[in-house]
């Protein structure tokens, strides 16, 4: 393995002399990624990683995907970006067909450039809506970080600022083992949520909204039970509190059961307003807000920025949204993603320092801790992505405000060799630590 050329170490004595210091840079010596392809990607030394993370969920369906190179070239070629002003085919395109998958009824569909755009959106929307700047969300959640989406960033962790525009109220239900309900079984733990959430309403209070991540990404890919948000929206529809759900990890198959991931709480039918982003332009930034018309509609404006849907943007999003449409990559997340699962238990099964292997699909994380006890391990969690690097995996952190999950969650078209030999390579790393 090659030793970091001085190129990269100039590179990153540049960076930190010119970019704000909160720009966090993973590894020791944080790596320069020159190109990529499929599964894999490769550092400015010439060495190869597969890609367990796909740059945060954003590459959902392949690194230099053919398909998604040929749309954004050619789209390139005729016009990158004229005008929010004027139509815009492949926005429509894109539209219509994000309006028919979402579930939504009279649904439509406004873009943006990133998720925390589109939950701010989603924010505005529904504060208007409902003429209340009260919103609900989920302890150790994660929105964003403009100053509307970090007011409802539960992970206080992942929060720039404690400052908000917003009033909001934290309920439980994110994170399923830890906490005051973690003894309970899924039943009496869905009714303690409930209950919590009953708790916090009436006394003048009327939240517009509840943003929630079906499954928590920054959070550490936490899930609460199946049907929760269903028992929820009985609370919220007598209220007449909408309910926003985050779909920016979540959301075209990646959970592998679902296409969105308010599925695995069907009863309760799809959500007032979904929020989408990062692998829908496989690299490509576009983010996304889906509301029913009377919702959407309640605003009085213009666009709200200059980028949302620009061509370019929507070309990358029409073309991975066929592709992982036609190859099923949600069917594959769900096989490699069950298989991988599997064996990253049994490989946590001999492993003290391991507190849980959890997931869905191709969304999985393994908590680290002090071994022996319950208690949470950061330091583990930061050393396991170095060895793993070493070896030639790339990997996420995430969790609670101490960051101990390890995340994972590679391009959805991973096969199962790749799968085996990120598994073998992360149990070396385990070992390492
Ligand atoms: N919502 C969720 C659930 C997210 O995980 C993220 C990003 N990690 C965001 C919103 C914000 O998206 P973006 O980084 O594209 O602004």
């Amino acid at each position: 393995r090659a030793v970091t050329p001085q190129g990269t170490d100039r590179l990153l004595d540049r960076h930190r002399a010119v970019l704000p210091d909160w720009l966090t840079l993973y590894y020791d010596r944080p790596l320069e990624i020159t190109h990529g392809e499929g599964r894999h990607v490769w550092d400015a030394d010439g060495n190869r990683y597969l890609d367990f993370f796909g740059g945060i969920l954003t590459t959902m369906t392949a690194h230099a995907l053919p398909e998604v190179t040929k749309a954004v070239s050619e789209q390139a070629g005729r016009i990158i970006h004229s005008s929010t002003l004027y139509l815009n085919r492949p926005m429509v395109e894109l539209a219509e067909r994000i309006a028919t998958l979402s579930g939504i009824p009279d649904a439509r569909v406004f873009f943006t450039t990133s998720g925390t755009e589109a939950n701010d959106t989603a924010l505005m929307l529904a504060t208007t809506y409902r003429a209340s700047n009260q919103i609900l969300a989920m302890r150790n959640s994660y929105h964003g970080r403009s100053f509307s989406t970090v007011s409802v960033t539960g992970n206080r962790g992942w929060s720039p600022t404690s400052l908000s525009p917003l009033q909001t109220l934290y309920v439980h239900g994110g994170v399923r083992d830890r906490g005051p309900y973690a003894h309970l079984d899924d039943a009496d733990f869905v009714q303690a949520c409930v209950a919590d959430l009953e708790d916090l309403l009436g006394h003048g209070r009327v939240p517009a909204a509840l943003i929630a991540e079906p499954v928590q990404g920054v959070g550490g890919f936490t899930a609460p039970p199946d049907g929760l948000y269903a028992a929820f929206r009985e609370v919220l529809d007598r209220h007449g509190i909408l309910w926003i759900s985050d779909e920016v990890q979540t959301g075209w198959g990646r959970t592998g059961d679902h296409f969105w991931g308010w599925q695995a709480h069907a009863a309760s039918g799809p959500p007032d307003i979904l929020t989408f982003a990062k692998g829908i332009g496989n690299g490509m930034s576009i983010g996304g807000v889906v509301a029913r018309a009377d919702i959407m509609n309640c605003l009085d404006s213009n666009s709200i920025s200059t980028f949302g849907g620009s061509p370019v943007t929507m070309a990358a999003g029409l073309a991975n949204l066929s592709y992982l449409l036609e190859h099923d990559l949600q069917g594959n997340a769900r096989r490699v993603g069950g298989l991988l699962i599997e064996r990253l238990r049994g490989i946590g099964a001999g492993v003290d320092a391991v507190r849980a292997v959890r997931g869905r699909g191709l969304m999985i994380g393994l908590e680290l801790v002090r071994p022996g006890t319950d208690e949470a391990s950061p330091e583990r969690a930061a050393a396991l992505l170095e060895a793993a690097r070493e070896g030639g995996l790339l990997l996420g952190k995430g969790g609670g405000h101490n960051t101990s999950v390890v995340r994972i969650a590679p391009p959805l078209s991973l096969t199962v060799a790749e799968a085996e030999q990120g598994a073998a390579i992360l149990e070396q790393a385990l070992r390492a630590v």
